[in-house]
């Protein structure tokens, strides 16, 4: 359930219902808006809940007690009303700027990422992407260069100041990725890793969860909830397409799923239109598109020779064709009330 504090609720009273709310043996999120403050209680004991909805709102300082009957919550609007905005080295991703992550799909060696890196920057994205823990489809595919990347990725950021964001695939490598990294990746794979969903909900390092290869809304924004459920509220949520019928493209990009998002959830949504696609000549279309329909971030796979690329070479722009992207995307964030 939902309880929806007073506007003179004190801060005093709000630990005194946390206080109760966790005698009870419920789990207590607080959010605070800019309007109301509201206390998720989760994990229900084995009472009538309807009987402990009217002993809560008995207390003076609270104004409505509500059930949340969704599969989600914390992620939820009712929880959370307003849209969660997330700092990350002052980059803000959920605000009225829409940010631009892009790099290669993997860390190759140290003169392919920084000369990615540049490129990017030059170009105007503010975070760098990379992958040093890869998930192949094949067992003899690259697997990524592990720790080497992510110090390649490190130097990258002292290089050229943009945050990083890489993929984590192992619950045991988490505290390694997270001790470079400035936002933690799940991969689609990966969206129903719980054992690994709950330990980068033990960080207090912004993850960014993509969208599983055939999952549903809900199951998304339930593999958010065990993040959040952590008490690591710092999520975004990745379009990255889903698998359909349709050959021509790698996936289906499901563009109804970002204003879907942003109806029940205060998530930021970013858009992957490299992988939602696989095909280069696709991404700028649809990168506006996703911006159109309200996404808050893109995250774009650029490699400066992607004839030479060792993964996903077919949808990586060559910088030319990231900078005329980028070029492209302004007017259409501004149709819809943003900057780039
Ligand atoms: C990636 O971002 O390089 C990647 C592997 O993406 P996904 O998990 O969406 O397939
Ligand atoms: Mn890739």
């Amino acid at each position: 359930m939902i309880i929806i504090l007073t506007p003179e609720a004190t801060e005093n009273d709000l630990q005194d219902l946390v206080g109760n709310l966790k005698d009870r043996g419920y789990g207590v999120h607080i959010s605070k808006g800019v309007e109301k403050t509201i206390v998720g209680a989760i994990g229900a004991p084995d009472e009538d809940k309807a009987v402990i909805a009217e002993q809560i709102e008995s207390f003076r300082y609270v104004e409505r007690v509500v059930p949340i009957l969704k599969p989600y919550k914390l992620v939820g609007r009712d929880f959370h009303p307003d849209k969660t905005v997330i700092n990350v080295n002052g980059v803000e991703i959920g605000g009225e700027k829409i940010v631009v992550m892009a790099g290669p799909c993997c860390v190759e060696n140290e003169d392919q990422t920084m000369e990615t890196a540049m490129a990017v920057k030059a170009a105007g994205a503010s975070i760098l992407r990379g992958g040093a823990f890869k998930p192949s489809t094949s067992p003899y595919g690259f697997q990524g260069l592990g720790e080497d990347g992510l110090k390649i990725l490190a130097r990258a950021r002292e290089a050229t100041g943009l945050p990083i964001i890489t993929e984590v695939m192992d619950a045991r490598d988490v505290g390694l990725v997270a001790s470079y990294t400035d936002i933690l990746q799940i991969g689609a794979r990966n969206m129903a890793n719980f054992s690994l969903l709950r330990e980068v909900g033990e960080t207090r390092k912004p993850v960014m969860l993509k969208r599983g290869l055939s999952s549903t809304i809900e199951e998304w924004l339930q593999a958010a909830e065990y993040i959040a459920g952590r008490g690591n509220y710092e999520i975004m949520l990745c379009e990255r397409g889903i698998r359909t019928f349709e050959t021509f493209t790698r996936n289906t990009f499901d563009i109804s799923a970002i204003p879907a998002i942003n109806g029940i959830s205060h998530l930021p949504v970013v858009a992957d239109p490299s992988h939602g696609t696989g095909k280069w000549s696709l991404v700028s279309a649809v990168s506006r598109a996703a911006i159109a329909a309200g996404a808050d971030a893109l995250i774009v796979e650029v490699h400066p020779h992607p004839e030479k690329a060792l993964k996903d070479g077919a949808q990586s722009l060559r910088p030319d064709k990231f900078q005329l992207l980028m070029n492209g995307i302004g007017a259409i964030a501004k149709a819809v009330g943003r900057t780039v």
